[in-house]
């Protein structure tokens, strides 16, 4: 392997205690810690795994951490008013409804409810519209942490091709207008795309975002390129064991590439991290606290 190694686990532990620096002073501003509420329908293991670290990270970051659960019957309704409750509580600052719903819930019924200020997934359609015109917003944490990791690989992206696999509204879509936004020249690639191995050849930058295990071979990577892999994929492995890996094949691809993330300890790490980010930034923005720098 020729590749750096992107350690998403040390950059994220850096921001969690830039987050809890941040925190402090939010806390000396406003005479209370910022707060996150997760709202969590039904009993999905692996949901209820994520509300649980969500919980524990806020907590060790210094800021209050709330948790709503409602039954896998609970109706579209219930949600609803929980979530408008939620609005109206001045101490609330974040609001997170862990996702997928059960199928009785429309989704983007529900997102649409959260007050923007305080979507600090940034899955409301006001701060999806916002990233896409360049305004402030609240921006999904996956997408944001795959760019805080290339921008303290790269320095300045401008005019770098970019290639984001995949266009989902919580990965490839956000993606695509942060890479935008920071002057690179970006392609969206989905499903439908003609040649992917073409188009890929042409990023100085890859973002993979699909969710199919190694899809991404080491020949469709330019010599040099930054890999980010964002998929998380359980694959079998010896003795009727499971491994995760990624949307990219890594050995195959840190040959080729100058700087690559692993999986796991590349991107998922950043989630939970630039979640506590976001909420202290929406802390300090619905209160008209200046921004903190740095996060
Ligand atoms: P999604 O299923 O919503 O979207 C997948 C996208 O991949 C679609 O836009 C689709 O067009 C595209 N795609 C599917 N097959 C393709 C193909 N053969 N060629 C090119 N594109 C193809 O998934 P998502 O929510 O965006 O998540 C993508 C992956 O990222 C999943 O593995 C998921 O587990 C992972 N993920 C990781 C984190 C994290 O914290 N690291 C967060 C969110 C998602």
């Amino acid at each position: 392997m020729s590749a750096t190694l992107i350690d998403g686990k040390a950059f994220a532990e850096g921001l969690r205690g830039r987050v809890a620096d941040a925190a402090k002073r939010f806390q000396a501003d406003a005479g209370r810690a910022p707060g996150l509420v997760v709202v969590l329908v039904g009993e999905d293991p692996a949901s209820s795994v994520y509300v649980r670290s969500k919980g524990k990270a806020c907590r060790e970051a210094g800021m209050e951490s709330t948790e709503h659960r409602l039954p896998e019957t609970a109706s579209q309704e219930e949600l609803i008013a929980l979530v408008k409750s939620l609005n109206a509580d001045d101490k609330v600052d974040g609001i997170l409804v862990q996702l997928p719903l059960p199928s009785q819930i429309d989704d983007k019924a529900v997102i649409g409810t959260i007050d923007p200020a305080k979507d600090v997934d940034g899955f409301h359609v006001v701060n999806a519209g916002r990233l896409a015109v360049g305004e402030d917003a609240l921006v999904p944490c996956t997408p944001l942490g795959c760019l805080m990791l290339l921008k303290d690989q790269l320095g300045d992206l401008t005019g770098m091709n970019a290639v984001v696999i995949g266009r989902s509204n919580i990965v490839g879509k956000p993606m695509a207008q942060l890479l935008l936004g920071e002057s690179c020249t970006v392609t969206i690639a989905h499903s439908r795309t003609k040649d992917l191995p073409e188009v890929v050849r042409r990023a100085d930058i890859v973002v993979a975002a699909v969710g199919r295990p190694e899809m991404v071979k080491g020949d469709w990577i330019k010599p040099g390129a930054v890999v980010i892999d964002v998929g998380i994929n359980r694959v079998p492995a010896a003795e009727g064991k499971t491994r995760l890996v990624g949307d990219v094949a890594f050995d195959e691809a840190a040959a080729q590439a100058s700087a690559i993330t692993p999986v796991p300890g590349g991107v998922g790490p950043m989630t939970i991290a630039v979640l506590l980010r976001n909420t202290v930034v929406a802390a300090r923005a619905r209160l008209g606290l200046t921004p903190e720098v740095g996060l």
